[in-house]
């Protein structure tokens, strides 16, 4: 049965990409007759607020959309990350990370260098890491590339792939190859929030058992890390669908500054959701 979620962290109002994507994933559930999730993707404790939390279910429940099961939020499961990290770090995959993003940036200096995401800034030298415990700085845990690719087969390293329904973002479709290094030594749990969205999603999606990944094609090159955490975990793959990113008329992608086309305001302007849904392409929702 398909398996698909819809997971928006609740960080300020949707807009109408998130309910381009909602709506997508939505209707490849109910077309399938399979499950559709919602999870509340609120790990990050700065920018989550469970007033946007209140507001993401009202929206979607006004768009017409309904989802199968109760609504996982991820902050009320910090033990089950917590636990997948232990087993990350027990295998050694993981070191701590006491910088700062200044400090990164800093190393970068002007080398013609990918983007801070993609920083590998390698494991702090004993003495350095332990003083540095010693003075309780904060650190946040890294995965490590080089010991992932130690701890996998050469040929499961080589192999790593997963398979796009949707399109990437420069087309790509099919059996998409892996490529780590893109991502660099991604950050698995944040100073502050003791997990990171790397792991948090791939952990959910494990064990929600979802079968189909329907999100925007802003997330493409996440995929790219995700399958091979995955991969570590021994969880299962699921298949990706990326979706266009909607514009707005000035050619943009939407995002959550672009205040006046939060779902709240268009239905203040008094746009009705079978508008919304017909103008965003689903015009037989409801
Ligand atoms: N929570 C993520 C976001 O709002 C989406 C996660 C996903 O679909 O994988 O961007």
């Amino acid at each position: 049965m398909l398996v698909t979620r819809f997971a928006p962290s609740p960080t300020g109002r949707l807009h109408k990409g998130h309910a381009f994507s909602a709506l997508t994933a939505w209707t490849a559930a109910r077309d399938a007759g399979g499950r559709f999730l919602l999870r509340i993707e609120d790990i990050d404790p700065t920018r989550c607020r469970p007033e946007y939390e209140t507001a993401i279910l009202e929206d979607l429940a006004w768009l017409g959309l309904d989802w199968d099961g109760p609504v996982r939020r991820q902050s009320d499961h910090r033990a089950d990350y917590a636990a997948v990290l232990a087993n990350l770090d027990e295998r050694g995959l993981l070191y701590r990370c006491f910088r700062t993003r200044k400090d990164i940036l800093n190393a970068i200096g002007d080398a013609p260098h990918g983007p801070m995401e993609a920083a590998r800034p390698g494991p702090h030298p004993a003495d350095d890491e332990a003083r540095r415990l010693d003075q309780g700085q904060a650190f946040a845990w890294r995965l490590s590339l080089n010991r992932a690719r130690a701890a996998l087969s050469e040929a499961t390293w080589n192999g790593l792939a997963f398979d796009e329904e949707g399109r990437g973002p420069e087309g790509q479709h099919g059996v998409v190859p892996v490529r780590p290094e893109a991502a660099g030594d991604v950050v698995l749990a944040r100073k502050d929030a003791g997990v990171a969205y790397h792991l948090a999603v791939t952990h959910d999606d494990a064990l929600q058992g979802v079968t189909h990944v329907v999100r925007g094609q802003d997330l493409f090159e996440a995929t790219h890390v995700q399958r091979l955490i995955q991969t570590l975990m021994g969880w299962p793959a699921p298949i990706y669908r990326h979706h266009r990113l909607l514009t707005g008329p000035d050619g943009r992608r939407y995002a959550k500054r672009d205040r006046s086309v939060t779902l709240a305001e268009l239905r203040a302007q008094g746009v009705t959701a079978q508008a919304l849904r017909a103008e965003l392409g689903f015009s037989s929702v409801g």
